[in-house]
């Protein structure tokens, strides 16, 4: 009955691949026992493609990089693919990535006393060299104590013996650090690249040599851009009222550390490209995509905008390097998205041209672009067609403010007339949302701002009614945060709103919107009241801090964890007055971030404060006077002879190097134009050679062949939808970190395989097109897979005849052959291709084949010998089970309320079980059929943890059980599907009505 060989009266069956790691190899993950119990374990296990794990022998440092939030918010972060890439780039230097666990694994690990672990190696936190802390916005700040605690380190800096790592942090918020400094033992102030690698060398290299944790603390204040928090005095300022770093201690002046401490960044981007081989995440981040940062720094000078000044000056990368990147990223990890990110991308130089030159390229891959902080402005024409052509249905702007008078207090270089031309040429474009952006709560707002910001909603609405899209109203989305003073901006002197207040100008927002129609979305204003008292805290917030952690605060940016009650409460008990740090701040007083040196001349920001307060603009800098986009081609920038706006903000920028290189941007997306119309040409022309000798014709040809209604908005994924494809069943094994990615993770998962390995897929029609698969049953969390099964429809060369009925079973398993090797070679960690098949036309789905399964589950040799001898009588009665009755349930069931439970007779789904004494291994097999009606019952789904708890007497973890192989129902009965042949063909009416349409989109 468990023989691994299908029966040898079986047909056809394809070759064999045995999966390199079973379930129960070596390499489990040690917290395998109580993973499968958590929401989303694939959070937490690593094993992702492209991960880089070193062996700690011989290197100069380990480093991990905790960030200070769930896995997919930190694998979202393009800092942290950034220095992910850097660090490991070093062959003496290793990074690993560990991410804030939830709640439910906080829970675990406390209770069994264990600690956070890296997902390279999984190695606890205390035990590496150097700790890196991701800051970057204020809310996180509970979670830094978090990783650190759980991690077994001190919370802080004081606390910690020799042994212990040294905790580094850097990111945007670092340049306003006090409230963390009694946790983090250095800070770095600015961009990591060319300070970051030698800083770990020399920390391992000290560490090795066996120095005091002192000696290393002043060898690193040294280092330009390390602020030693422990080298420096605070006292209370008069003016400002806050604690502020009043000078250098006697250990800080024997260091040698700097007076103040300036920040580093780097010179010229492409020295770092963008990294392309980043992990590509299993469990779905927050921006599932292959984002590439084009420029950093911004010309702008928004009064609000922290980002804006703190990365000065702005720095573009290579245009040629920015396609290399974004197609690199794709084509490595297999996205169906990728994005270009900048503080505000319609500013970039050469955006325009290349947007351009990048959209072909992503269209005959099916990549979406997405295009982050666009301007009302810029947005000619063409380049709409090009952006909506790659797959975007709706596009986002930052206005900011709702009147032109608070637009020119913030230094928004927009007007009225730059949002409503944009929105006329979005909506006849057919693009079906706008949203928009907005702030209240600025300095100087009065209602009539308030009031504008609906208003602006309500008239790009308007534009939509006047183009008559009556029937299909687009979608206008508003959404407004409050303004948080921060450091090192012209307002970081200004008052933070009252609360009260704020909550009025929602009430008036919400009554408007419903008057107008739109949609509202509006950020908490408690959050956004503690996020301020942490951007101009001093070193008073730190005990606020650790009070409010210890009494449990946690993930306080997810609004189900935050509590602001808890919030006054550790205030309350610090003896903190909250209003020192939401008050206007008197510009001549000193600032708890004043000994952080960006880099801007005294008085810059101060003199731009004035000029706000008065309504007064300071025109973007690093453009001509009054221009908003830059010049498109190389014959438009030479022509231009318009000086440059510079305000000598101190950061030094060379305005003809500017020039020029922007020059060379265009010249060289030129010269890339005239390659790819070349190369298309080429193409072109080998497509006709091709078609004519019955090879594969691509989705981009065929959407040529399709009739315009087919393809009206340009989709390369309607022709996927239409175009004739082979049915391809894919067998595949699940083991270590596979095992715990969810049923929609591998839905994930599958097709970027496939992108990787080149194989296009049909798409399903209609507004949201995904690629058509479909699987076998579910499996829980942590169970492993010898045998499991996907069915692809693929666009394969000659499908059209496969269609047709043409293709000889040889042809078949040639096919079949060759998917096997393409798929192989591409198939992540843990997910190993068995067998791949390209069944017949119209041969029965999966779906309707499979009535079983064969489990095996690891129990030990002690309890098999138990459930050995009492197996037998247990299969001969009933097999109880306990399940929780779902409430409201419809007829029939005998639901309860929640906590309810029902017995289950799970019996006549155990067709057969044996144990393997020896082996330590119970053997079962489980009828999977649905019998009619069994929708309704509270029996529905055999659950295979069930049956082990029923058929062991005790219940066993998931991760110990494996399915070992599908099964069908053949006329010898339940037999392996992977032996399934064309004698089980049969054809279904779905499949002539697709093999009808294909033919009809035949040339
Ligand atoms: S130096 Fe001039 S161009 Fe450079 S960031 Fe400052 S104001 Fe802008």
């Amino acid at each position: 009955m468990f023989s691994p060989d299908p029966p040898s009266s079986a047909a056809s069956t394809p070759p064999v691949q045995t999966p390199s790691q079973g379930t129960y190899a070596a390499g489990v993950h040690p917290y395998a026992e109580f993973l499968g119990k958590v929401a989303k374990p694939g959070r937490y296990i690593g094993g992702e493609e492209q991960q880089q794990v070193k062996a700690p022998e011989g290197l100069a440092c380990r480093f991990v990089l905790a960030f200070p939030d769930l896995y997919e918010v930190g694998m979202s972060h393009l800092g942290t693919r950034i220095l992910y890439d850097l660090i490991n780039k070093s062959e003496d230097l290793a990074c690993e990535r560990a991410f804030s666990p939830w709640i439910d694994l906080e829970a675990e690990l406390r209770a069994r006393g264990l600690p956070l672990v890296s997902l390279e190696s999984q190695t606890p936190l205390r035990d590496f060299d150097v700790v890196g802390v991701s800051l970057q916005y204020e809310l996180s700040y509970t979670n830094v104590l978090l990783n650190l605690d759980l991690g077994g380190i001190p919370l802080r800096s004081a606390e910690r013996g020799e042994r212990d790592p040294i905790v580094v942090a850097g990111g945007p918020t670092a340049t306003h650090p006090e409230p963390l400094t009694p946790f983090v033992d250095l800070f770095l102030v600015g961009e990591a690249e060319e300070v970051l690698p030698g800083l770990l060398r020399m920390i391992g290299r000290m560490r090795r040599e066996g120095r005091a944790r002192a000696e290393i603390l002043a060898a690193a204040a040294k280092v330009t851009g390390i602020y030693v928090p422990a080298f420096y005095f605070v006292e209370r300022d008069e003016r400002s009222g806050l604690l502020v770093v009043a000078g250098r201690n006697a250990a800080g002046i024997a260091a040698g550390a700097p007076e103040r401490v300036t920040r580093v960044w780097v010179r010229d981007l492409d020295q770092y490209p963008f990294p392309t081989e980043f992990p590509v995440p299993y469990a779905e981040a927050i921006f599932d995509r292959a984002a590439v940062e084009i420029t950093r720094g911004c010309t702008e000078g928004c009064r609000f905008c922290q980002a804006g000044i703190i990365y000065r000056p702005v720095r573009e990368r290579d245009p040629k390097a920015i396609i290399k990147a974004v197609l690199e990223g794709v084509d490595k990890a297999g996205f169906a998205d990728t994005s270009l990110t900048a503080l505000s991308t319609a500013d970039v130089s050469c955006i325009d041209p290349l947007i351009k030159e990048l959209a072909p390229e992503l269209r005959r891959r099916k990549v979406k672009l997405g295009v982050a902080s666009l301007r009302a402005y810029g947005l000619n024409e063409s380049l709409l067609d090009e952006i909506k052509s790659v797959g975007i249905n709706g596009l986002t702007f930052a206005p900011e403010a709702g009147t032109q008078r608070m637009r020119d207090v913030i230094n928004k270089n927009v007007s009225d007339e730059d949002i409503l031309t944009s929105a006329r040429r979005i909506f006849a474009r057919g693009y079906d949302r706008i949203k928009m952006y907005f702030i209240m709560g600025l300095p100087t707002e009065t209602e009539a701002d308030v009031v504008g910001i609906a208003e602006t909603g309500r008239r790009v609405r308007e534009v939509a009614r006047d183009l008559g899209l009556h029937a299909r109203m687009p979608t206008v989305t508003v959404s407004v945060s409050q303004h948080v003073p921060k450091p090192h901006t012209p307002f970081q002197w200004a008052a933070m709103e009252a609360i009260e207040d704020l909550y009025g100008k929602v009430k008036l927002l919400r009554e408007l919107a419903k008057r107008y129609r739109i949609e509202l979305k509006t950020h908490n204003q408690q959050e956004s009241w503690l996020e301020c008292l942490f951007s101009r805290g001093d070193r008073d917030m730190a005990e606020v801090l650790e009070r409010a952690y210890l009494t449990g605060a946690r993930f306080e940016g997810w609004r189900e964890c935050f509590s602001f009650e808890r919030w006054l409460k550790a205030i309350a008990d610090a003896g903190v007055d909250p209003s020192r740090y939401t008050r206007t701040l008197p510009l001549d007083g000193r600032l708890p971030w004043d000994h952080i040196d960006i880099g801007l001349e005294p008085g810059f920001l101060a003199e731009e404060y004035r000029k706000a307060l008065k309504s007064r603009v300071s025109p973007p800098c690093g453009k001509p006077f009054g221009a908003k986009v830059h010049a498109t081609t190389p014959d438009e920038a030479v022509a231009d002879a318009r000086r440059l706006v510079c305000y000598d903000c101190g950061i030094a920028c060379d305005m003809s190097e500017m020039r020029q290189e922007r020059l060379v941007s265009l010249r060289s997306l030129g010269e890339l134009k005239g390659q790819r119309h070349g190369r298309e040409r080429l193409e072109t022309e080998e497509a006709a050679a091709a078609a004519a000798g019955g090879a594969m014709v691509s989705v981009e040809r065929l959407r040529g062949r399709l009739n315009p209604s087919q393809h009206a908005e340009g989709s390369a994924f309607k022709a996927a939808a239409e175009a004739p494809y082979s049915r391809v069943r894919m067998f595949f094994g699940k083991s270590g970190p596979m095992c715990f990615m969810g049923h929609l993770d591998l839905m994930r998962v599958i097709p970027r395989m496939l992108r990787r390995a080149g194989i296009e897929t049909a798409f399903s029609r209609g507004f949201n097109p995904v690629p058509r698969m479909s699987f076998g049953p579910a499996l829980a969390l942590g169970v492993g897979a010898l045998e499991e099964v996907a069915e692809l429809d693929l666009l394969l060369p000659g499908a059209a005849e496969d269609m047709a009925g043409l293709w000889s079973e040889a042809r078949r398993e040639v096919e079949a052959a060759a998917l096997l090797e393409r798929l192989a070679a591409v198939a992540p960690p843990g997910l190993t291709i068995v067998a791949v098949r390209v069944v017949a036309p119209g041969e029965r789905r999966i779906g309707e084949l499979i009535a079983g399964a064969d489990y095996s589950v690891a129990i030990g040799a002690e309890l098999a010998a138990e459930v050995a001898a009492a197996l037998p009588g247990r299969l001969a009665g009933p097999l109880m089970v306990e399940r929780a009755a779902k409430p409201g349930k419809r007829r029939g069931l005998r639901a309860g309320a929640a906590g309810a439970s029902v017995a289950i007779d799970v019996r006549p789904r155990v067709i057969a079980a044996e144990v393997d004494v020896s082996a330590g291994i119970l053997r079962f097999r489980l009828d999977l059929s649905q019998d009619p009606g069994e929708a309704e019952s509270p029996n529905k789904g055999v659950r295979p943890r069930e049956v082990v708890h029923a058929l062991c007497g005790a219940p066993v973890p998931d991760h110990r059980v494996c399915r070992d192989r599908l099964l069908a129902r053949g006329s010898e009965g339940l037999i392996p599907l992977r032996s399934l042949g064309p004698l089980l063909n049969k054809m279904g009416e779905q499949w002539q009505r697709e093999a009808a349409i294909a033919a009809q989109s035949q040339v």
